[in-house]
């Protein structure tokens, strides 16, 4: 009998971005677990876990509380952290600033040093969303904080689990 090797993977972003029912979609696809439902989700305060066998692994995702005055706590979890799944209400507009400075955070916080990243351009099956290259360019924007860090942008529906498979799959492709 061996342990399972154990992976962190921590879902980030600003509140309402999308990373509880990104969570739950994740439990429920991997694990079966019919997970919350929708409009049952409250806002993130502390922490939401899940913990997926994957393959010979057991892989926990954190989706912490992404309000202003909880994103301190973040750092505490950095240390430990494998990938980062930094999701992004792209329907949003008048927040991506917002979200931007919160990811350039990330990437300059020192130990995060070389932790790959996905950013999720989430809620992609609403109308008025920016286009994945519009996230894409965001993200561009920061090459020089990003150097050589593996980072990838795709796009996803937390709510209706289009991309949340090959979000997975990118995040644990890294990691292992
Ligand atoms: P969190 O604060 O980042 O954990 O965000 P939540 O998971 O609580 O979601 C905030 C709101 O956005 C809720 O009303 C969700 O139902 C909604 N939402 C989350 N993901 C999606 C998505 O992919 N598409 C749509 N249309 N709504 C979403």
């Amino acid at each position: 009998f061996t342990r399972l090797d154990e992976y962190n993977i921590l879902i980030l972003g600003l509140d309402g971005a999308g990373k509880t029912t990104l969570l739950e979609k994740i439990k429920h696809l991997y694990t079966g677990h019919p997970g919350m439902a929708p409009n049952r989700i409250q806002p993130t305060v502390g922490v939401n876990i899940a913990k997926i066998p994957m393959k010979r692994t057991l892989v926990k995702f954190l989706d912490l509380g992404g309000q202003p005055d909880l994103r301190g706590i973040w750092e505490s979890y950095y240390e430990d952290c494998h990938a980062i799944v930094f999701v992004i209400d792209s329907c949003n507009a008048e927040r991506i600033e917002e979200a931007k400075g919160a990811l350039l955070g990330l990437v300059k916080a020192g130990d995060l040093d070389g932790v790959p990243v996905l950013v999720l351009a989430n809620k992609r099956d609403l109308m008025g969303a920016l286009s994945l290259a519009e996230v894409k360019e965001m993200v561009n924007s920061m090459a020089d904080f990003m150097e050589e860090r593996d980072v990838r942008v795709l796009d996803s529906s937390g709510l209706e689990g289009e991309g949340v498979r090959a979000a997975v799959e990118w995040v644990y492709s890294r990691i292992i």
